[in-house]
């Protein structure tokens, strides 16, 4: 068995794992356009904030491809896949033979079409090189465009290197995609008690200056800067997908099987690049996140051996509070109104408790957790993120979940009931070790 791994990130490396913990022989090939291998995405705000350095960014060790009998072809792109021949070709002319093949090409960042966004100084934060572009930028007024996760860690990470920052958002609120207007308002505050400027409901058109960006002009003001970060949003870096005829979903991200195949026999795809079944929604999303990245890639690897792995869908979960310092996080969906487009025959029900400090609020779906928020405490979504998963039926269960005192002892009579819906080794793991 000869494997191909495109992608050196999450899902890829969490698919090697899974193909060595089965296939310890078989030769992989991983080829990587990055040129720094082995570094967690999810930390480069702390790089740009000068609070870790390169290395602390890893999430193996640098001899993991050798320990695990990987050529890794790193800082090289592959141009092109023949689904027929069964073989990549790299952007060098090289061409290497395959028998299964994972795409776990990501996502690429949006640059909007705003004129001016070409200028020197404007940069997105996706990849390695451009943290260290953001990092290099010089100058004291910064402007992030785009308050969804990345936008508001970008401006956080810019203002404790001292810089001057304003947060510009086309919606009407921060993280519209991850809180709700209530959640979001609190979020807007403690930023804002950081010293950053929020301005939502405010749409960035222009970008000036001479070559260098000098301003940016939005719908009702100018705002001077030396530096701009896009944050607008990532989407499925699909390229070699589409070029090798392999089904795109009405999302944009690849299509999969539950065994993570692709339209392509024998090419799978994990992590952001692809579309899976979201648990929360019950149709296919993308739920570009780092677990879910790990999980797809682990599914992925064990169907490429053999080992026939049904992936058991995604659900989209977002945490800020260890950038604003004040736990924050959400699950699954957020506005109802985001799964009802699917499904028209459903009860909806939203449940909120708020108290000074805290914001909570528990959406339901004929009776089934679909959605959480959870502002100033946030110690207890581990088991509304289990009951979610798992779809059980929470009904007379509700001011318990809502309780501040909230315990796996509580929910142990609901989660007996409903054993029927977890595997013999997730319930044992449950109920040896609680939540
Ligand atoms: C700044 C930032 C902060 C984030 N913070 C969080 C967080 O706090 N929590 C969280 O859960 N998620 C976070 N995310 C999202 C998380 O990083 C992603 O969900 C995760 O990295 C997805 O992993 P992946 O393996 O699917 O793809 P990616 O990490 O996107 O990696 C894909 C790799 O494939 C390479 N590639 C693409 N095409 C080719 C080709 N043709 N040839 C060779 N190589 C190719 C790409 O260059 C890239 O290196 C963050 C993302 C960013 C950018």
């Amino acid at each position: 068995m000869r494997y191909i791994i495109i992608g050196g990130s999450a899902a890829a490396i969490s698919a090697v794992e899974a193909i060595r913990s089965i296939d310890t022989r078989s030769p992989i090939d991983l080829f990587s356009d990055e040129k720094t291998p082995l570094f967690s995405r999810v930390l480069l705000p702390y790089y740009v904030a000068e609070e870790l350095t390169k290395p602390l960014l890893n999430f193996r060790s640098l001899d993991f491809f050798e320990e695990n009998n990987v050529t890794a072809h790193i800082g090289v792109r592959v141009g092109e896949i023949s689904a027929d021949a069964k073989t990549v070709r790299t952007e060098t002319g090289e061409t290497f033979q395959y028998d299964r093949l994972l795409l776990a090409t990501g996502g690429k960042a949006i640059v909007p079409n705003i004129p001016g966004v070409d200028k020197e100084g404007i940069s997105t934060l996706k990849t390695m090189a451009d943290a260290e572009r953001v990092y290099h930028l010089k100058g004291r007024n910064a402007v992030v465009i785009g308050a969804g996760s990345i936008g508001v860690e970008s401006c956080i990470s810019l203002k404790r290197r001292g810089m001057k920052v304003t947060l510009i958002e086309q919606l009407g609120q921060v993280m519209p995609t991850v809180f709700d207007g209530e959640a979001a308002a609190i979020i807007k505050e403690v930023v804002e008690e950081m010293g950053i400027e929020v301005l939502t409901g405010e749409r960035a058109t222009r970008f000036n200056g001479n070559g260098r960006v000098q301003s940016v002009v939005t719908s009702s003001r100018e705002i001077e800067c030396d530096m701009v970060v896009l944050a607008v949003g990532v989407r499925p870096d699909t390229a070699l997908a589409r070029g090798a005829g392999i089904e795109i979903g009405s999302l944009g991200g690849i299509q999969i099987d539950k065994q993570m195949m692709t339209s392509a026999a024998d090419i799978y795809a994990a992590g952001d690049v692809c579309e899976t079944f979201d648990v929360a929604r019950n149709t296919h999303f993308i739920n570009a996140i780092w677990p879910m990245a790990i999980e797809q890639g682990q599914a992925a690897g064990l169907n490429m051996t053999g080992r026939r792995t049904e992936y058991g869908g995604s659900v989209r979960m977002n945490s800020i509070g260890n950038f604003i310092g004040f736990p924050a996080m959400s699950i699954g969906v957020t506005h109802p109104q985001e799964c009802s487009y699917v499904e028209t025959d459903c009860h909806f029900q939203e449940i909120k408790s708020r108290s000074k400090n805290t914001y909570k609020k528990i959406i339901l779906k004929n009776g089934c957790i679909v959605g959480a928020i959870f502002v100033g405490q946030t110690q207890k979504s581990g088991i509304i993120s289990v009951l979610l998963r798992k779809q059980v039926d929470v009904t007379d269960f509700i001011p318990v979940l809502l309780s501040r005192n909230l315990n796996f002892m509580d929910i142990l009579p609901l989660l007996r009931r409903n054993a029927d819906k977890f595997t013999e080794p997730e319930f044992k793991e449950l109920m040896d070790t609680g939540l």
